[in-house]
């Protein structure tokens, strides 16, 4: 048996589990060994929010795969309650203490798959190890949480950042009937979308009794009477709450590479090659502890998703096994559900690239279609934010938000930009169509369409976030009930069907930048007035991404 070409990992959850049994698949004769330290592998760490929730009721729902299971049908090994606390490079073995028996002892590799995951950032506060503050990150800590609300009857809940954990444990937190307060460094939730993208979701978690506290930040935790916890805010502002969830994002679990002498990248994790090989030739490393290419921007980034963490995991078991698969490298494709409300992207945002210095010679644009036909009952508005490059039309990034519908389209910009697909591509895309499924134009292809305007010349856009800075006239080509609801100071009004009538009205000197309600009628106009000598633009996404802009400012 020693002369079995020997596959271990560390970590038996995404990375890991794919790893070990795609290494089954492709070799009947490796004897391969996962080691966890937790008291489970291949659970199902996406649903523990929902078990929170109550959404998912039973526990054993939360386990993908048992051990007896891997045992059985894959012939792997799997060692539980095992931490694996040092790596011998020299000699290829790994030192395991089994935390149950206190016991160590040593496990020779010829192939070392480390998937330890990444750590919740628990930041040194005063108070923080109080009974009550939670992070999760594994089915134990989603039992506490569940246990704490039940035995406290706990009516709030202090959820301390805003980012995707956070939401999510916003979401479940209300569905059991507590009153939950956001705290969060930035000034919106979901800080990875760009600020408008993200403004409605604001609205409804007010709407359902969410306290948003931005821009401020926990300072320190105290105990008050009996469970409750005092929470200060760096504004001064103090909260009494019945537990604090913490979701201010992970490190990557990287101790065992680092005492290893294994190469760390500049954003803290694993330095892997194309096939997911460590600085060690018999040491391959996956998931959430490791650095990958972002095929966008062309940085490095850690991205603690569960899609990249699978996928590393089969071609990290291709390279062990000697088929030289390579990983493309990542661009951030995500969903999150936010309430009613479904958010998703792919590719970098607005602020990213501004960031990185990366606008150059890119234009966004935005639109708010139906999910599906108009006319087909509970037709549910999707935004969407599209950004290309105008120098080869090439699709760069999108993001969307709405309430049905959305992770499709943002699934099919995701493959486009994967395959390097321009927005003609988009807009000449043939997809699925029936009235409760989508429009003969799909929001995708409508994307594509507007984008290939621009491309083509047919339309120059401009921008809100210009309109301070513009000596241009401002049109309204709205009807005058729509404009007298509201509208843009000092804009103008002439209603689209009256605008070949009242020409007249306009300066033929100056330029002209025109709004509607979403950027479709303002467009009929631009293109109309266009072919008549005027010097026009289009303000992309109209008035309804004017409120966007106007109310994600409110809160900063
Ligand atoms: C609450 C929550 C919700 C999430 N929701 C989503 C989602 O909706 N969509 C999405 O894409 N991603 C989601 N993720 C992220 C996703 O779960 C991770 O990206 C993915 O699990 C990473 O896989 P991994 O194998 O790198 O690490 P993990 O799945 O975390 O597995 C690492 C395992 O290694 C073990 N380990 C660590 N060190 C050692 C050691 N020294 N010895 C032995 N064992 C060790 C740990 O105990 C752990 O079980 C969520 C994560 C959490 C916590």
């Amino acid at each position: 048996m020693a002369d079995r070409f020997r596959i271990l990992t560390v970590g038996g959850v995404a990375g890991g589990a794919s790893c070990a049994a795609r290494a089954r698949r492709l070799s009947e004769s490796a004897e391969i060994i996962m080691f966890d330290r937790g008291p489970y592998v291949s659970f199902a760490n996406c649903g523990l929010p929902y078990y929170v929730g109550d959404v998912i009721k039973n526990e054993e729902n939360l386990l993908i795969a048992t051990p007896e299971l891997f045992r059985k049908r894959f012939n792997i090994d799997v060692h539980l309650n095992s931490e694996v606390v040092h790596i011998d490079r020299a000699n290829r073995t790994i030192t395991v203490k089994d935390l149950e028996s206190g016991d160590i002892r040593g496990e020779p590799y010829d192939a070392l798959l480390l998937s330890p995951g990444a750590r919740p950032i628990r930041p040194d506060l005063p108070g923080i190890d109080l009974p009550g503050i939670f992070s999760l990150r594994t089915i134990p800590d989603s039992r506490q949480i569940r246990n704490w609300i039940d035995h406290y009857h706990a009516k709030t809940a202090l959820v301390v950042g805003g980012g995707y954990i956070g939401m999510e444990m916003t979401d479940n937190l209300l569905k059991r009937g507590l009153d939950v307060t956001i705290v969060e460094k930035q000034s919106q939730v979901m800080p990875i979308v760009d600020p408008e993208m993200i403004a409605d979701v604001h609205t409804a978690l007010i709407e359902a009794g969410v306290a948003l506290e931005f821009n401020n930040s926990v300072v320190r935790f105290d105990q008050r009477e009996g469970h409750t916890i005092s929470v200060t805010l760096e504004s001064g502002r103090r909260i009494e709450t019945d537990m604090v969830i913490l979701c201010i994002g992970v490190r990557p679990e990287i101790g065992l590479a680092v005492e290893a002498g294994l190469n760390i990248g500049d954003y803290g994790g694993i330095h892997v090659d194309p096939h997911m090989r460590t600085s060690d030739p018999f040491i391959w490393a996956v998931g959430d502890a490791v650095e990958v290419h972002d095929v966008i921007t062309g940085t490095e980034a850690v991205i603690p998703l569960a899609g990249p963490a699978n996928r590393q995991g089969r071609i990290a078991a291709d390279s062990i096994l000697g088929r030289q698969r390579a990983f493309r490298g990542v661009q951030g494709t995500s969903v999150v559900g936010i309430l009613d409300y479904v958010l998703a992207f792919t590719g970098p945002t607005e602020k990213l690239l501004k960031r990185l210095g990366q606008w150059e010679g890119l234009e966004k644009i935005y639109l708010y279609p139906g999910h599906t036909a108009g006319y087909y009952l509970g037709a549910s508005p999707i935004s969407i934010k599209l950004i290309f490059d105008t120098r080869d039309g090439r699709v760069v990034g999108a993001q969307a938000l709405g309430k049905r519908g959305v992770e499709k389209r943002i699934d099919v910009i995701s493959m486009a930009i994967q395959k390097k697909a321009t927005v003609f591509d988009l807009e000449e895309a043939e997809l699925c169509y029936a009235p409760q499924f989508g429009s003969a134009k799909d929001p995708v292809n409508l994307a594509g369409m507007i984008a290939s305007n621009v491309m083509r010349g047919d339309i120059t856009l401009a921008h809100w976030e210009d309109i301070k800075d513009t000596e241009a006239v401002i049109l309204d080509v709205r009807t005058p009930e729509e404009y007298r609801r509201d509208h843009v100071d000092g804009a103008l009004n002439i209603p689209l069907d009256d605008i070949r009538d009242r020409m007249n009205d306009l300066p033929k000197g100056r330029e002209i930048w025109t709004y509607c309600f979403v950027g479709q009628r303002s467009y009929y106009a631009t293109r109309a007035l266009l072919q008549y000598g005027f010097n026009v633009k289009n303000i992309s996404g109209g008035f309804k991404t004017f409120t966007l802009h106007e109310s994600s400012k409110c809160l900063v």
